[in-house]
C-alpha cells in the first residue's frame, strides 16, 4: 500500500480500513472489519435489525441457555453467549423484573462434584454443555448478597476446566477487588460504582483482564469513564459493548457509547479496535465486513458520529481499488 490517502485512512481508523465501493449500488465509502457488540441481552432486542445498523456479531451476557442452544449458529448477527447468570440465593438479578427464572441459576455450594445439585461445577457444566463461550456471574453487593471467595473460586476453576473465561457484573464497594482475587477474566461493565486506585488498575492490567465498556448506560458515567481512562492508559484492553436490551434503545451501533469511549481517551484506531475485536471468538468474522458510506471523518473527533452510518455487508460485495 502506498497511496498517501490510504495511509492516512489507516492512521485514523486502523489497519482494517480500506477505501472501497459496493458492487451492487456503486456507493463509495470505507470498509472496516466486522463489528461486535460484546454485551447484549437478545431476549430484549430486535436481533434482525442489527446488521442494517452496523452490528455483525453479538455476545449475549445473560439469557436462557436452552434458547441459545437451539439458536442458529451461523447467522448474521453471529451470536455467542454466556447462558444464564450465575448468582447466589437472594443475589442480583434474581429480584429484577427483566430477569425471568430461566436466565439465572443459583449456586448453593462450591462443590466440584459432577451433577451435585446447586454445585458450582454442575451449573458451569450446564452452560458449557449448552454451547456457552463464557460464564457470567453477578457480583452486585450494592443490592444483595454475593459469592464468598471459596464458591467464587470454585466457579472460576470449573469454568477454566471447561476452557471458558468468566465475566462478572461488578457493582458495589470492593467488588472489582473480589473479581481480581478470584481470577475473573473480564468485567461485563467497566467499573462504575467506585473509582479504582492505581494498585487495582495495575492488577487488572497485569492480569490481562478485559472490560466491556457500557459507558452510555449510566445516568452519570464519570466514574466509569475515569476508570476506563486509567485502565487503557496503563495498557488495559476495553471492548465495545452496550448492554443493549437494558433501557429503551434502538437495535443499532450506539453512537453515544462511541462518544463516551472517545471521551475516555479510546480514540482513532483504538476506538475501532474495541469494535473489531472478535472476542470471544478467536478469529474475526470474514464473510461480512463493515461499510460506512461517504467520505471518512476528517479526524478522530468525527469518528463516532460517522460510524452511525455503518452497515454490515457481504465482504465479497466490497471492491477495493488500487491495492
Ligand atoms: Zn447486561
Amino acid at each position: 500500500m502506498s497511496h498517501p490517502d490510504a495511509e492516512a485512512l489507516q492512521a485514523l481508523l486502523g489497519r482494517t480500513a480500506r477505501f472501497c465501493r459496493r458492487g451492487q449500488t456503486g456507493d463509495v465509502g470505507t470498509a472496516l472489519a466486522a463489528f461486535t457488540d460484546h454485551h447484549v441481552h437478545l431476549h430484549l432486542v430486535d436481533e434482525h435489525a442489527l446488521p442494517a445498523h452496523g452490528v455483525a456479531a453479538v455476545v449475549d451476557l445473560g439469557g436462557d441457555p436452552a434458547f441459545f442452544a437451539r439458536h442458529p449458529k451461523d447467522g448474521i448477527p453471529h451470536v455467542a453467549y454466556a447462558g444464564a447468570f450465575l448468582t447466589v440465593p437472594g443475589g442480583y438479578p434474581s429480584f429484577e423484573s427483566w430477569a425471568p427464572p430461566q436466565i439465572m441459576r443459583i449456586v448453593t455450594s462450591p462443590s466440584n462434584a459432577p451433577g451435585a445439585s446447586g454445585g458450582a461445577r454442575t451449573l458451569v457444566d450446564e452452560m458449557a454443555d449448552a454451547g456457552a463461550s463464557v460464564v457470567k456471574i453477578a457480583l452486585n453487593r450494592a443490592v444483595g448478597p454475593v459469592f464468598d471467595i471459596a464458591t467464587l473460586q470454585a466457579v472460576v476453576d470449573a469454568a477454566h476446566g471447561r476452557s471458558l473465561p468468566v465475566i462478572a457484573h461488578v457493582e458495589g464497594d470492593g467488588m472489582t477487588r473480589l473479581a481480581l482475587d478470584a481470577g475473573i477474566d473480564l468485567l461485563a461493565h467497566a467499573p462504575f460504582s467506585e473509582p479504582l486506585d492505581e494498585e487495582l488498575i495495575a492488577r487488572a492490567v497485569g492480569a490481562g483482564q478485559r472490560w466491556i465498556s457500557t459507558l452510555a448506560i449510566h445516568a452519570d458515567p464519570a466514574i466509569a469513564i475515569s476508570n476506563v481512562t486509567a485502565f487503557t492508559a496503563a495498557g488495559g484492553r476495553v471492548l465495545y459493548g452496550t448492554d443493549l436490551g437494558n433501557g429503551n434503545r434502538p437495535s443499532a451501533l450506539d453512537v453515544a457509547e462511541l462518544h463516551a469511549l472517545h471521551t475516555a481517551g479510546v480514540r482513532g484506531p483504538a476506538l475501532i479496535a474495541t469494535l473489531t475485536d472478535p472476542w470471544p471468538r478467536p478469529e474475526p468474522e470474514t464473510g461480512v465486513a463493515t461499510f460506512v458510506p461517504g467520505p471518512p471523518p476528517k479526524g478522530p473527533d468525527g469518528i463516532a458520529a460517522w460510524l452511525g452510518g455503518a452497515v454490515v455487508v457481504p465482504a465479497e460485495e466490497l471492491i477495493t481499488d488500487g491495492e
